[in-house]
């Protein structure tokens, strides 16, 4: 009985610390307005718009960065647009639910190192001649307080992002989604 609710309690705990009054079921509602602390966090990438793409990208809070780690596989070989987007929401085939970037600051899009861009414009990543990306870069983001990307998603695109034009670079059809949820 100890032992069982070492495991059960320890699991209750950690649910209550990252979503007070919420049961997991309303931590993934796509529109509610989560103020959720934590600094780890990840997204199980699905495939979309007919792709095979999946992978599974973890984001940690490094200071006032966000290290993003994972892997993501069954892509076309070349750049990808990779960026986060509004909502948590992957339910809709083609990832349109997921809505536009995520642009707290009401920025034009660009790349991460442009001097205007949407918080969300992580650039491209390019996949090998095996369609794998293995992602391991920091960005200017948070887990943590208003402009948090928790309970926001992670979408991969069919094409390059020019890094320029609104609002999405060009980078064509969402080949995959997946919430960004706190770990
Ligand atoms: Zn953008």
């Amino acid at each position: 009985m100890t032992l069982f609710c070492a495991a059960a309690c320890f699991a209750q705990t950690q649910e209550s610390a990252t979503a007070p009054a919420q049961s997991p079921a309303a931590a993934s509602t796509p529109n509610l307005r989560m103020a959720l602390a934590a600094s780890v966090a990840m997204a199980q990438l699905e495939p979309k718009s007919g792709s095979d793409v999946s992978g599974l990208v973890a984001f940690r809070q490094v200071g006032d960065e966000v290290l993003v780690t994972g892997m993501i596989k069954n892509l076309k070989p070349g750049k990808h647009g990779l960026h986060i987007h509004e909502k948590g929401d992957c339910s809709s085939p083609d990832a349109a639910s997921a809505g536009p970037h995520f642009n707290p600051t009401n920025q034009h899009h660009g790349g991460p190192t442009t001097t205007e861009h949407h918080a969300g414009d992580l650039g491209n990543v390019e996949a090998t001649s095996s369609g794998i990306v293995q992602l391991n870069s920091k960005v200017k983001l948070s887990l943590s307080g208003k402009d948090s990307i928790i309970g926001k998603s992670v979408v991969v695109h069919e094409g390059e992002d020019d890094l320029k034009t609104d609002p999405a670079g060009n980078s064509g059809a969402r080949v995959a989604c997946g919430e960004i949820k706190p770990k």
